[in-house]
């Protein structure tokens, strides 16, 4: 398969583009841009050679999906799967008096927005895959069950990107296209802190799992963890 991972110089994206080259798909890895660190995507590009392919995507950009899908739609003739894994975590513990409404717009610009803005640009060659399946990483922060307040802005982006999901399923997946919203689980990244008890390396193991899963027409649970165990919108 052909995986497009967004975010994929560092934690959970970096995992997936590893355990993805591992099972033996090719991986667009894309990286934000000309400022983030891709010394950890050199080993993959050393050991598996050309199924290994930088492109730049800022997912705050729409010029620069746009540019990125161009140049991935002249190489290649189509992508099985899109992971959004790019994500940022602005203002949590913040009360709602001290609410940065700049944070709030950041935050629905990268985990909402994104998202969105790769899935339009990039379908004409989603469509084209073989596999055709969508996974956005989302969060138990996202689920109404999660909910432990002062999380404004990264649970909403979260709790949206749900529904981004449930729209996407409803309109692609009478069509064939697989659609998910998966919490990766609390993994020891940038984002997840040190004291997190997962491992990125296991997340991407099961998010793989789900990707690479022959499901029914109906695709299953939409919002679901890692493991595929269904969550509460
Ligand atoms: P990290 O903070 O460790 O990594 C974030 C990644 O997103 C980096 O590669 C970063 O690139 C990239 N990124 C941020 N903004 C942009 C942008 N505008 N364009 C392109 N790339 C961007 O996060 P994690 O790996 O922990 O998180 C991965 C996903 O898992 C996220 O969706 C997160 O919300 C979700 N998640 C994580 C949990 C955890 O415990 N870690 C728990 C629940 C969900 P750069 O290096 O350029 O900044």
């Amino acid at each position: 398969m052909r995986i497009l991972i967004t975010g994929a110089n560092r934690g959970l994206g970096l995992a997936l583009a590893r355990e993805a080259c591992a099972r033996g798909h090719a991986v667009l890895a894309g990286v934000r841009g000309p400022g983030s660190s891709v010394e950890q995507l050199q080993p993959l590009i050393e050991q598996y050679g050309d199924r290994v392919t930088i492109l730049p995507i800022d997912v705050a950009d729409e010029n620069s999906i746009r540019y990125a899908s161009e140049q991935a739609a002249v190489r290649f003739e189509g992508i099985d799967v899109i992971i959004n894994s790019a994500a940022i975590l602005l203002g949590r513990n913040q009360k709602l008096e001290q609410l940065d409404l700049e944070q709030l717009e950041q935050s629905f610009q990268t985990n909402l927005y994104g998202p969105i803005l790769v899935l339009k640009h990039f379908l004409p060659l989603l469509r084209k895959g073989q596999r055709q399946a969508v996974i956005n990483i989302s969060s138990e922060a996202g689920s109404s069950a999660g909910a432990y307040g002062g999380d404004y802005s990264y649970a909403l982006s979260k709790s949206a990107l749900n529904m981004f999901s449930a729209q996407l399923r409803a309109e692609l997946g009478p069509q064939g296209m697989l659609v998910h919203a998966v919490h990766p689980g609390w993994i020891r990244t940038d984002m997840g802190g040190e004291q997190a008890p997962g491992d990125a390396e296991e997340s991407a193991r099961g998010i793989l799992d789900l990707a690479e899963r022959q499901t029914t027409a109906e695709g299953g649970a939409l919002f679901i963890d890692h493991r595929g165990v269904p969550m509460r919108l």
